[in-house]
């Protein structure tokens, strides 16, 4: 039936990374096309997202941490049952670039068994100048580990929609 496809093809992803990095602002850019330069961390932390893609289906579920990652550390009930990850740093910040490393070794730790797309995602792409992190570091990680590696700009756009899409395909494709 309908409903048991949709429910097939229901993904949940979360989003990790270090405070600021741009984790809301990434969903807000892909779901509502916008950009704000001060971002409620305290709003709603859940969002349903479907795609249409090569004549398929996908409903995303996306996690957002809405500033946990401030106060206390995330429970790992957060990524729980995650079909998918978007380990996210600052372009300008290496301290965000260990941290999201970090995030993967933490994602190892808890996700037995089945696979889970995930992919490294250096945001601020549009502050290139103040870059701290290269691409070729990024890559380097994400190819020994097997990610996806890709880099965005939530306040361009640059990017994002490519990020959750890649994903969404790479879904499809494992399933
Ligand atoms: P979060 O804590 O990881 O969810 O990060 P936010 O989405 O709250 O973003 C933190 C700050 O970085 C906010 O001031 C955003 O406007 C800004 N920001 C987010 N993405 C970008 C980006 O791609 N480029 C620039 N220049 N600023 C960004």
């Amino acid at each position: 039936s309908t409903s048991e496809r949709q429910k097939e093809n229901s993904f949940k992803l979360v989003l990790l990374g270090s405070a600021d990095v741009g984790k809301s602002s990434l969903v807000l850019r892909y779901i509502r096309d916008d950009f704000l330069e001060t971002v409620s961390t305290t709003g709603c932390a859940f969002f349903s997202h479907r795609v249409y893609l090569q004549g398929k289906i996908l409903d995303f579920e996306i996690w957002d941490t809405a500033g946990q990652e401030r106060y206390h550390s995330v429970s790992h009930l957060y990524y729980r049952g995650a079909s998918a990850a978007l380990l996210v740093y600052d372009i300008t910040s290496k301290e965000s670039f260990s941290r999201a490393q970090l995030w993967f070794q933490e994602l190892q730790k808890y996700v037995f068994g089945g696979e889970m797309v995930i992919a490294l995602v250096g945001n601020k792409g549009d502050l290139q100048d103040k870059g701290k992190v290269s691409r070729e570091d990024a890559q380097a990680f994400a190819e020994q580990k097997g990610l996806l590696c890709m880099e965005t700009s939530a306040k361009t756009g640059d990017g994002v929609k490519e990020v959750f899409e890649t994903v969404a395909h790479e879904l499809l494709a494992s399933e």
